[in-house]
């Protein structure tokens, strides 16, 4: 008997399709089944669903999930509801609380579809406009760092895989690869060279660990159509000689700092001069600073953490600096404004002085 399933994203900003939806649907169609996915709550469904996979993301769009769950088991009693995501695996017990049974709750990743090519047939507009195969080459991670949900869900590094080309959409012209630590893979060089045989854009959309780039390492990237950007990170102080290092050697293969963006983490175990302090390095090596502020793993509303070293007023003027004299949230390394400022001061304070207003005037 021929199944109907229906694949539910929840109605939060999203810039990348559902990609577990997309591989359950491949996974469901190799049995035959019709699936269907849709965009938040929606009565316009063509079949009577038997089987509801609802999926989720960060841990602070919780209420788009709830409604949707709540949504699908009034509407469809007799379906069969599953949810899973992110959210859901971090947050099991406070996602039952959506009225989800609590055995139906999946945490983790289904690995039974894991290799299979997501049904891209479901998301034609990602196609026209993006035109890129979102793949995980591997999973895990071979780090444990306290501020990443990695190591709590997909553990340590695993899943690496000896070929990629399968999970390429005939029509895609780039891949986006999602893994949390490409470099630590043993077999990225074997993934790279199909890459470049197939001749695809490449955006590694997670970043690359600094610590691994070697000669080889940023010889290699050279040769790649990379999208825009090459993302690395610097979370902490005592990565800087690995930072350091890994721009140098990306710019000696021809790379520019331009295009070298570096997220830089704010507001963990870290105060305000040291943030600054990571920022300047990162402008004066002449790479892009994109500050993230930290968000702990199960928080359920956004920029509402502060850490002990940081206060308010002092995450307001980061937001308002990236706002005001930032490009699309990251600080350049022209001789604007934080350049000049860089040469003359040294403490966050001093740079972020103008930023810096008091509580009731940011309320205004
Ligand atoms: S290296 Fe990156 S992916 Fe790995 S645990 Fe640290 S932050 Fe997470």
């Amino acid at each position: 008997m021929t199944s109907n399933i229906l694949l539910v994203e929840p109605k939060y900003y999203s810039k990348y399709p559902p990609l577990g939806l997309l591989k359950l649907s491949s996974y469901h169609k190799r049995f035959g089944h019709n699936t269907e996915l849709v965009k938040g709550t929606t009565d316009n469904i063509s079949n009577e669903p038997d089987i509801i996979y609802i999926t989720s993301l960060f841990t602070w769009a919780w209420k788009p999930v709830w409604e949707a769950v709540e949504f699908y088991l009034k509407n469809f009693p007799d379906s069969e509801l599953w949810l899973g995501g992110l959210y859901a695996s971090l947050m099991p017990a406070h996602a039952a609380l959506s009225g989800v049974n609590p055995s139906h709750i999946f945490r983790g990743i289904f690995s039974e579809a894991e290799d299979l090519l997501p049904d891209y047939t479901l998301v034609p507009e990602w196609n026209k406009r993006i035109s890129g195969s979102i793949v995980f080459s591997s999973r895990g991670c071979i780090r444990s760092c306290p501020y990443c949900a990695v190591p709590l869900i997909e553990k340590s590094m695993n899943s690496e895989k000896h070929s990629i080309r399968h999970l390429i959409w005939p029509d895609h012209r780039k891949v986006i690869f999602f893994d949390n630590n490409f470099l630590a893979s043993q077999t990225w060089r074997k993934i790279l060279d199909e890459v470049e045989e197939l001749n695809l854009g490449v955006d590694f959309n997670q970043g690359l660990d600094a610590r691994l780039i070697t000669e080889e390492v940023a010889n290699r990237i050279s040769r790649l159509k990379i999208d825009r950007f090459i993302r690395l990170s610097y979370d902490y102080i005592q990565m800087k000689p690995f930072v350091r290092k890994a721009i140098k050697l990306l710019k000696s293969q021809g790379i520019s700092g331009r295009n070298i963006l570096v997220y830089t983490l704010y507001n963990f175990t870290d105060d305000p001069d040291d943030f600054y302090a990571r920022i300047s390095d990162i402008l004066k090596w002449g790479a892009v600073c994109y500050p993230q502020r930290y968000e702990p793993n199960q928080a359920l509303y956004k920029n509402q953490h502060i850490s002990p070293k940081w206060d308010a007023i002092r995450l307001n003027a980061v937001q308002r600096a990236r706002r005001v004299i930032g490009s699309n949230g990251a600080f350049l390394p022209h001789e604007g404004m934080l350049t000049l400022k860089i040469q003359r001061f040294f403490t966050f304070d001093e740079a972020f002085k103008e930023f810096m207003v008091p509580l009731e005037e940011t309320i205004k």
